[in-house]
């Protein structure tokens, strides 16, 4: 039997693997049992988990705002009361004790049979208090499997993980496991977990309503990333269908590589400059590889995620050099600490209670009010551009204040690096990335402070259309193309060229070969992208013809405000076939 359900499509191609169920924030962990002479210490681990888990609740309970304290108050009481009850408390110890259960397996075994009682349940208010037991469950497992994520994780080569909602930080971590497709419940096609996938290739939906419900565990699906629609079927004339065009995705994707020593240059002589956004340094050598003029974006923070401490101003140096070294002298663009909202770490034991995290204490905000994150941060990207051609991007600019406040820093931290004897480029390029309306806005007062602006499209377009981004239910709303997001855009490149600095665009804009004609035509010259769009973004500037466009999409921006100004929007967006 076949079935279909559909989504929103993050990446443009098909997979075909087994499904993967994660439960909500719970890792489903293999088997694995311990010595008898570790029991013990097993035990002890157990017990520690428990007791940080209930630590953590109490700091919640601390928080809670007074207003709403008694309804929210009683659920994390409940949670208490879960976490002192034998069937926790107990329970797993007496299989490590009795079975040489490792502490994660023993939880695993007892969330298991708990799932079970609560499924059989008739009352449906009843079963629905499963999701308590499975969020207190997973606070205990998350500070059992801390540090060893990795270790635990089954093997998912070749699987279609199938979740409520991925945070960046797992998918992270799903980074090198093979993985062949994501289905998520929640999230938008420019959450951080979509353009992780994007940037591994991986085929991804999002928005697929009730997935972990309506799918199981081990049935053979097909993840179709570009129509957005996912089958679960064993029909082998099916199945065979979607492998042919997956051959011919293949075909395309050999055939771009001819184009890797190729100038990026339009038919009429305009040069473009196409750069990689990354997220580790091993992602150099795809840089490397597809022929990037530089790095436009690196996103430092997952260095920061999946581990229970922060890294050390050694340990980022030495990421920061692997990246600079790898790029034997292309431009580094070092993005500063884009922290908050759906990217959060895990050493932060606390439950964020801000209402709206994507309007809170994010990014340049959280570093700034954080100078014990941030100074090793500084000093590291600082030691770093000792060794070749980096630049500091400093992300969600909203108010000129914090580019006075960081050069001050900046100042202090060169000046501390020199009494400590260290290098650094004395002259490095400082900055900022215009993806808050009131920083567009004033692009020109931006303009005169810093060397580059790089526009993130991703947040601008999600801050001036009152879109989450990672909101499945408002995604529909969420377009690039809206005038106000494009008049934006334009005002930014204007004065990048009035003040003479560079402007480039780094949000997933910049890498969509639907849009890059009308960026051509508004003067962008330089788009940073996930390597893996690299090759089409040049196929596309080199058929276009700059001169051209510019007067068609001036004419259009001219215009934008009349009836009708854009219905030429499709037009220019279809050179690209
Ligand atoms: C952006 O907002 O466009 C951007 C590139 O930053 P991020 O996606 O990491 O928020
Ligand atoms: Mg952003």
């Amino acid at each position: 039997m076949t079935f279909s359900c559909s989504g929103i499509g993050v990446t443009p191609g098909i997979a075909i693997g087994e499904a993967h169920l994660l439960q909500r924030g719970f890792i489903e962990v293999s088997p694995r049992f311990v010595p008898l002479n570790q029991i013990t210490n097993e035990i002890d681990r157990y017990r520690q988990a428990v007791a940080n888990a209930r630590r953590s609740l109490n700091t919640v309970e601390k928080k809670i705002p007074k207003s709403t304290w008694s309804e929210i108050a009683s659920f994390v009481d409940t949670h208490l009361l879960m976490l002192a009850d034998a069937a926790l408390s107990e329970v797993p110890i007496d299989f490590i004790r009795n079975q040489s259960c490792a502490a994660e397996w023993a939880l695993q075994l007892q969330r298991d049979a708990l799932i079970k009682v609560f499924d059989a349940m008739d009352d449906p208010y009843l079963r629905s208090r499963k999701d308590d037991v499975d969020h207190v469950i997973s606070q205990i497992q998350k500070f059992l499997i801390q540090k060893k994520k990795d270790e635990y994780t089954p093997d998912l080569q070749g699987r279609i993980i199938i979740a409520q909602d991925l945070a960046p930080a797992d998918t992270i971590l799903l980074k090198h496991q093979g993985v062949a497709g994501f289905i998520t419940e929640g999230g938008g096609p420019m959450s951080h977990t979509a353009i992780l996938a994007r940037g591994l290739g991986i085929p991804a939906l999002v928005g697929v309503h009730h997935a972990t419900k309506i799918l199981r565990h081990g049935e053979r699906l097909i993840v179709d990333g570009k129509q957005g629609t996912l089958l679960a079927t064993n029909d082998k004339s099916i199945l065979e269908h979607y492998r042919r065009l997956i051959r011919k995705t293949e075909k395309h994707a050999a055939s771009l590589l001819t184009l890797v020593d190729e100038p990026t240059v339009t038919l009429d002589g305009e040069t473009a400059r196409l750069m990689a956004n990354i997220e580790l340094p091993e992602d150099i050598e795809a840089t490397r590889s597809l022929a990037a003029d530089g790095v436009g974006l690196y996103r430092t923070e997952y260095l920061y995620m999946n581990r229970s401490n922060t890294p050390d101003e050694e340990e980022q140096y030495a990421a920061y050099r692997q990246a600079v070294e790898g790029l034997d002298g292309l431009p580094l663009t070092i993005r500063t600490l884009d922290l908050g909202a759906d990217k959060q770490l895990d050493s932060c034991t606390q439950e964020s209670t801000t209402c709206n995290p994507a309007l809170g204490l994010r990014a340049i905000r959280l570093c700034l009010k954080e100078p014990k994150l941030f100074r090793p941060h500084l000093r590291a990207i600082l030691r770093a551009s000792a060794l070749g051609p980096v630049k500091i991007m400093i992300p969600m600019l909203s108010n000129l204040q914090e580019v006075h406040q960081l050069k001050a820093l900046l100042q202090e931290t060169k000046e501390s690096l020199s009494r400590d004897g260290l290098e650094y480029a004395a002259d490095i390029h400082v900055g900022g990335m215009i993806e808050v309306p009131a920083a567009a806005l004033a692009a020109d007062a931006f303009a005169r402070e810093l060397d580059f602006l790089s526009i993130g499209t991703n947040d601008l377009v999600q801050y001036t259309l009152a879109i989450d981004r990672i909101d499945d239910e408002v995604n529909y709303l969420y377009d690039p193309l809206h005038p106000s997001v494009l008049k934006l855009i334009q005002m930014v490149i204007d004065a990048g060229n009035r003040h003479g600095i560079p402007v480039s665009m780094c949000g997933e804009m910049a890498g969509n070969p639907q849009y890059i004609p009308l960026l051509m035509g508004m003067g962008l010259r330089e788009f940073s992208m996930q390597p893996g769009s690299l090759l089409e973004a040049k196929r596309v500037v080199r058929s276009l013809d700059a001169a051209a466009l510019s007067k068609q999409v001036g004419r259009l921006m001219r215009n934008i405000d009349k009836p009708n100004a854009l219905q030429i929007l499709p037009q220019i967006c279809n050179l690209y076939h």
